[in-house]
């Protein structure tokens, strides 16, 4: 029950890292991914963040540029491989980790096959990256807007599209997300390790964050005010 979106110069032991601290939230599942030659990677499995790390072991000083993690407290699809997030879209480019429920994924799922998509786990998650896909056309930021004003329920979500290679975007309506230059996290421990200063989201907000650093907008697409705030514990 918990997400992760790093970027910048890391490797995927810092997003088991990052998935050990978010561990005390509790979860069924745990899964990765991120760009491998200009391809998304996905590793994912039911268990422990341990059972994830021998997945990766070989791999785990790999450098990449970007990458996102999550442990998952099944609420939609029993706790097993498949249902094990992240979760891509059918052109296998658009990843996608959510915490939270879809409420109207049946009605979206639904409407998502008549346009021809092909679906593989019983998770109201899936929908998410197919409807990105549905709204690309280019613009990463605006085909995530587009979507989350579709979905109903709660929600925080972080989004890699191997297309943007430097960037993630997340979002949250009803369910917790933290963001700093570095990255985004469902809460500040993970991020602690590279900085002190943090956006705790409101609802209805997306961030983009890249090598460029980190915007903040409102789902209308008005760009807000950053409130970082200082953390002054250590974890
Ligand atoms: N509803 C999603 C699922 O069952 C996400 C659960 C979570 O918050 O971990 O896969």
């Amino acid at each position: 029950c918990g997400i992760v979106g790093l970027v910048g110069e890391i490797k995927i032991a810092d997003l088991i890292e990052a998935l050990e601290k978010l561990e005390y939230r509790g979860y069924d599942s745990a899964g990765l991914a991120f760009l491998n030659n200009g391809k998304v990677q996905v590793e994912k499995t039911k268990g422990k963040v341990a059972d994830l790390k021998n997945l990766v072991l070989d791999r785990i000083e790999q450098r990449i540029n970007v990458g996102i993690a999550h442990t998952r407290w099944a609420t939609h699809g029993e706790p097993n491989d498949i249902n094990a997030h992240p979760h891509l879209d059918c052109s296998e480019k658009i990843v996608v980790v959510h915490n939270g429920i879809i409420e109207n994924f049946r009605y979206l799922k639904n409407r998502l096959i008549e346009l021809g998509h092909r679906f593989f786990s019983e998770t109201d998650t899936e929908v998410i990256p197919h409807l990105i896909e549905e709204h690309y056309k280019g613009d990463l930021f605006e085909a995530i807007r587009k979507t989350v004003l579709k979905l109903e329920g709660s929600f925080a979500i972080a989004v890699m599209h191997a297309d943007h290679p430097n960037m993630i975007v997340g979002a949250r309506k009803g369910s917790p997300l933290i963001a700093c230059e570095h990255g985004l996290a469902s809460d500040v421990p993970p991020l602690l390790k590279y900085t002190k200063y943090m956006v705790p989201l409101n609802d209805e907000e997306i961030v983009v964050i890249s090598e460029d650093g980190m915007k903040v907008f409102g789902f209308d697409g008005v760009e807000r005010e950053k409130r970082a705030i200082e953390i002054t514990w250590s974890y």
